[in-house]
């Protein structure tokens, strides 16, 4: 089919996530093929994946193992149901996932997407206070601009004004502590100080509505889409210890800095945090297919361990659940990490990244540069002083990634932050590549919004 019909036929049928379709239509993209960290239009023109298809891909596209897994799990079978009966390639991985992850996990409950896994870990810990005896704690507590994915019960416990505000009145309520957002903080700027602060009130909380508390929802080490924050050192910690001192379950969210991302295969590792609930899924099959996990303690997995009349079922499955051709694609992506040593290969690329991204930091208009591992948020701001931040209304960060894309890279902000988070397997000279083309549409996009604010 020839590219203008491609083009007309995307703009007619499609609604894509996450976009306001009139951008769309106005600067449309189609991607036809992928080769390593490259991805290629219907034109044939060529574009770094500056964020890993939306933070998943890790060997790059077309892996040769990964796809060969695929293949040769699609001639024995492509999908059973995992309701009442298992497969093969679920059990193996779950075998895997339990090795790979903090001691405590010890039971693997599949799904296919990070919301899933989501809903599925605040269920699994509300019926669990049920099959304890414990009924009165069904509520959660979360962080400020925490992002848990977009099902109804994962922005439940989703605190992005932005995204979550429309659909306040759907969703159930959920207490909310304060992220120690150090570059944001209104009134103190020592990192130290502000994680103190943040688990005093955090405290408090938990002090007044413990015995209410099913968990606490948290992502691993740095908020995401809420604007690539890292914790300070030692609050995650802490906050595990208020957990275990209230008796609230630790509901960990790695679904985008498990697998490597954070330079550990999770990034609970960094400061030895068990997690009683551990959600997977964006890296789990090397960005390939649809699966994710729930991963938790063989406590939690034995209260709903009974005779049927006890009505402990954990009632939850969804149709796709365990798909054999995920779960073989996720095999082969562990196997290479294994093989090629990948964890330990990664801390080069990291400190790589790192040297590369210097130079940005003088630029007048880059406020911060946050770097967790192979996880890098840049963020544009008009007065780097104050940190004054560009007008709302100019969408620099949504600018500055189109810039990239005529430049040949793709990547997706977060307001006026700039994600880069490139697969694990770019080389040296991909990463200059990219880092290039951020430093030149940054230049470009920043000085044009700064200068005709300027007159
Ligand atoms: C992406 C993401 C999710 C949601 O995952 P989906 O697969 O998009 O549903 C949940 N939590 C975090 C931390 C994420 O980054």
């Amino acid at each position: 089919m020839n590219q203008e019909k491609l083009i007309e036929k995307s703009s007619q049928y499609l609604w894509l996530p996450f976009t306001q379709m009139k951008d769309y239509d106005a600067d449309p993209l189609v991607i036809e093929s992928g080769e390593g960290v490259y991805l290629r239009d219907i034109h044939g023109k060529e574009y770094l994946d500056g964020y890993s298809s939306l933070w998943l891909n890790v060997h790059g596209h077309r892996n040769e193992e990964i796809n060969h897994a695929i293949k040769e799990q699609l001639d024995k079978i492509a999908h059973s149901t995992l309701l009442g009966a298992s497969n093969i390639p679920s059990i193996l991985l779950a075998e895997k996932l339990i090795d790979l992850s903090p001691e405590k996990l010890k039971r693997v409950f599949y799904s296919d997407s990070g919301a899933t896994s989501v809903e599925i870990a605040i269920k699994m810990a509300y019926q669990y206070w049920q099959n304890i005896g414990r009924p009165e704690k069904q509520k959660f507590i979360t962080l400020k601009n925490a992002y848990h994915g977009d099902t109804v019960g994962a922005i439940s416990v989703g605190k992005v004004d932005i995204f979550h505000r429309v659909y306040k009145s759907l969703m159930f309520h959920s207490l909310v502590a304060p992220f120690p957002d150090v570059y944001h903080h209104p009134d103190l700027d020592d990192a130290d100080e502000i994680r103190d602060r943040c688990l005093q009130e955090l405290e408090e909380i938990l002090r007044e509505y413990h015995h209410e508390i099913a968990g606490m929802t948290v992502e691993s080490l740095i908020q995401g889409a809420g604007g690539m924050n890292i914790m300070p050192k030692g609050y995650f910690k802490g906050v595990e210890d208020l957990c275990r001192k209230y008796n609230i379950l630790l509901i960990v969210d790695e679904v985008a800095t498990g697998f490597g991302r954070t330079g550990k295969m999770f990034a609970v590792e960094h400061e030895g945090v068990q997690p009683d609930i551990m959600t997977v899924a964006k890296g789990i099959t090397g960005g390939y297919l649809p699966i994710a996990a729930t991963l938790t303690t063989e406590e939690i997995y034995e209260a709903f361990y009974d005779d049927y009349n006890s009505l402990k079922t954990f009632f939850h499955g969804h149709s796709y659940t365990g798909n054999q051709l995920g779960c073989a694609a996720a095999l082969a992506n562990l196997e290479i990490y294994k093989r090629e040593n990948l964890i330990e290969k990664t801390q080069e690329k990291i400190s790589i990244i790192e040297n590369l991204l210097k130079p940005l930091k003088q630029h007048p208009h880059v406020g911060d540069i946050r770097q967790l591992g192979m996880i890098c948020g840049i963020e544009l701001v008009i007065d780097k002083e104050s940190k004054k931040p560009f007008e709302w209304e100019d969408r620099v960060g949504y600018h500055t990634t189109l810039k990239m894309r005529e430049l040949g890279m793709l990547t997706r902000p977060i307001g006026d932050t700039i994600v880069f988070m490139p697969p694990l397997a770019a080389n040296e000279e991909e990463l200059r590549e990219m880092v290039s083309i951020m430093s030149e549409a940054i230049e470009m996009t920043t000085k044009k919004y700064a200068g005709e604010k300027a007159v």
